[in-house]
């Protein structure tokens, strides 16, 4: 069943006088609980194109499809609402909020999400234990390492039990061991059924996800299907 597909869909990006074709037709099914890789170089395209599956952003031209629903037709608190409640962002920097415990950064989406206070530290509290960290929930994040950090960050984003799970670079500043602990969640995640799209550049995090799309100077170049995807533990 599918629950993203884009349909022709370019971005232009004015710079002054100059535009930037940053994608120029791109046409992409993906099935509800697919694990994809994005690769590419870099200005292939790849975080414009997950801006705007992930509601950020809007194509030029061309159509985006989520859930059946024509983006284009979704109103501001529609879009905000699909944003809050049915997409976990996973960004490469963290973002988290340095003087809030980890507790309260990954109840910051419950409180838009309209829980009461109960809800948000059970809800918050379930997600930090599912990423391993039980025992950090009231330590701030400089006093975690990048990699906890990060788990910090994939519990935020999964709190609100989003269907869809768009990580950019979810890897990009860790050292391999704790990426590849990352990976295992990924995993994880993927085996309970949620759709997960991650841009990468690296081979071997590229290989934990069942489908690899490369994009070149805003197109399609290749989309394989990963025949033996690397599993977790
Ligand atoms: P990637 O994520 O693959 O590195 P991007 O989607 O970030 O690629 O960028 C694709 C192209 O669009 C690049 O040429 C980049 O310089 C340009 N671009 C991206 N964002 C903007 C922006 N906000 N304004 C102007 N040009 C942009
Ligand atoms: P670990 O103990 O897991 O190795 P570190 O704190 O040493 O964690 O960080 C690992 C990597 O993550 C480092 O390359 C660091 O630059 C990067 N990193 C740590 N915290 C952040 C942050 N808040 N934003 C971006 N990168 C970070």
């Amino acid at each position: 069943k599918k629950i993203i597909e884009t349909i022709n869909i370019s971005k232009t990006y004015r710079m002054g006088e100059e535009l930037v074709q940053a994608l120029k037709s791109i046409s992409i099914i993906v099935n509800k609980g697919e694990y994809v890789a994005f690769m590419g170089p870099s200005g292939s395209g790849k975080s414009t194109l997950m801006n705007i599956i992930g509601c950020l952003d809007s194509p030029t031209t061309g159509t985006y499809i989520l859930n059946g629903k024509d983006v284009s037709d979704m109103t501001e608190n529609e879009l905000a609402e699909v944003r809050n409640k049915e997409i976990g962002f996973v960004f490469q920097t963290f973002n988290l909020l340095p003087r809030a415990s980890c507790l309260d950064n990954v109840a910051l989406p419950l409180i838009y999400a309209g829980y009461n206070k109960s809800d948000r530290t059970e809800m918050a509290f379930q997600a930090l234990k599912n990423v391993g960290l039980a025992d950090r929930v009231g330590h701030k994040p400089n006093e975690l390492s990048g990699g906890q950090r990060q788990r910090v960050a994939i519990a935020r984003a999964l709190v609100n039990n989003p269907s869809i799970i768009l990580a950019d670079e979810p890897t990009g500043n860790l050292d391999s061991k704790t990426s590849h602990g990352i990976m295992e969640l990924f995993h994880e995640l993927h085996q309970k059924g949620n759709t997960i799209i991650m841009v990468t550049h690296e081979d071997d995090i590229a290989h934990y996800a069942h489908r690899v799309v490369r994009l070149r100077d805003g197109l399609v170049e290749s989309d394989t299907l990963n025949p033996n995807p690397t599993r977790g533990k």
